[in-house]
């Protein structure tokens, strides 16, 4: 069974076509710049070819047409017709309190995601316009399944979710945390209990997803209970250009000492923060960590504070779930970046957390155990999948 898997922005559109049998990926890239000048679409086949074209793409549309092009004809090809593909899952960011599992998409769904958009406002819309393109060049029988970023937290209590602000916010317009890289997060928690060989439902898991965009959650037992993000992705700890969690107090206070709109504000929060704030020199992890090495401070200072928020959480967690068994890093960073390992889990013997240094180094970029033979926490890098597991709950949907 062959299960295309897309994850739609408002002007690209990265797809990964998978067989299920034996979990190979067949074919994937990303189409970008839609409706602009400089559109252009990269397909990479598993088995090493690669094609990049340029070329205007009017819409999604279009870039499907493309895309179906790219996997069906050619030399390139992967699949004769485009009824092998057994289903299409979407990524969607937000599902509200709608959806705590992937569905297979109808109109009442479509509906409900639209419903929810204006929780998700640059990113909702983006997957409903894929989801509508892909409809329209696929044939009428090929099911559409959601996958939602928020999915996983829908588990969390009450006393996790809401905000300490008036309660009618919340029953009026749905303002509470929801959390974010729910699937990541649901990826890297199975993964870790499969690999130490004991069921989830024994455990309790601290994941950190550490990219360009960040979050820390508790799995306690196989289930979310809590999560760093918030109502939005800008919440929790700094990211390459999103601040995290601030006193919210700043928002005015900048509104009156630099007579900054809000929507000015929300710019600098979302894009001139985190790392790129802090130091004032990247977004990326690569060059703030390079730069600290060569002592550059605003650098060194930047990477601090991140690791140090990590630790804080990390902690924060343990307390939450009365424990902690395993704490899995995974991303860009989580999974390339040592110094953030081996800072976050610095002094934390006292939680059972202890890596063995060398294979912090030895493993670095690899999915392995990297604790200490004497630690009672297992400790390990974890390579997430959130295309795969997107496929892996249209397969299961479309088999029931
Ligand atoms: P996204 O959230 O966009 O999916 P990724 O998970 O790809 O992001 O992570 C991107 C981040 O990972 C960037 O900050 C990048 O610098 C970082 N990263 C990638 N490789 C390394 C590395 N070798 N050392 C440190 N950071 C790295």
């Amino acid at each position: 069974m062959k299960i295309l898997v897309i994850n739609a922005g408002s002007s690209s559109l990265k797809y990964q076509l998978i067989d299920m049998d034996g979990e190979v990926v067949l074919a994937k890239g990303i189409c970008e710049r839609i409706g602009e000048d400089g559109g252009n679409i990269v397909y990479k086949t598993g088995n090493g070819k690669v094609i990049k074209k340029e070329r205007f793409f009017f819409s999604h549309t279009e870039a499907f047409e493309e895309l179906v092009n790219l996997l069906t004809t050619g030399d390139a090809a992967v699949v004769s017709d485009i009824k092998e593909i057994s289903a299409v899952g979407h990524r969607v960011v937000q599902g509200a309190e709608k959806f705590s599992q992937s569905v297979i998409i109808d109109q009442k769904v479509l509906d409900a995601i639209i419903e929810v958009s204006p929780l998700a406002p640059l990113h909702n819309p983006a997957a409903v316009a894929g989801i509508k393109a892909c409809m329209e060049v696929f044939p009428k029988e090929t099911p559409m399944v959601a996958v939602f970023d928020t999915a996983f937290h829908q588990t969390m209590p009450e006393k996790a979710y809401i905000f300490g602000i008036p309660y009618e916010y919340y029953e009026k317009y749905h303002i509470r945390r929801y959390g974010f890289h729910g699937t990541s997060h649901r990826y890297i928690s199975a993964k870790v209990a499969e690999n130490i060989g004991r069921p989830i439902e024994e455990l309790k898991i601290v994941t950190c997803h550490l990219g360009n965009g960040s979050s820390i959650a508790a799995v306690d037992h196989g289930k979310s209970i809590d999560t760093s993000m918030g109502f939005t992705p800008l919440d929790g700890i700094m990211m390459g250009t999103r601040s995290g969690g601030i006193d919210p107090s700043i928002i005015i206070y900048l509104e009156e000492k630099e007579g900054l709109s809000y929507k000015e504000i929300n710019n600098i929060l979302n894009k001139k923060s985190g790392f790129i704030g802090v130091s004032g020199y990247s977004s990326d992890s690569r060059d703030i960590v390079d730069a600290s090495l060569r002592g550059e401070y605003r650098s060194k200072l930047a990477c601090d504070i991140v690791r140090y928020q990590v630790k804080k959480y990390v902690g924060a967690y343990a307390a939450a779930m009365g424990g902690i068994d395993v704490l899995a890093f995974a991303g860009g960073i989580g999974e390339n970046s040592l110094h953030m390992r081996s800072d976050v889990c610095k002094n934390m013997e006292f939680l059972g957390i202890k890596i063995d240094e060398e294979a912090n180094i030895k493993y670095d970029r690899t999915e392995h155990d990297i604790s200490a033979p004497d630690a009672r926490v297992r400790t390990w890098i974890i390579a997430t999948n959130e295309e795969l597991l997107i496929a892996r709950d249209a397969k299961d949907l479309i088999s029931k």
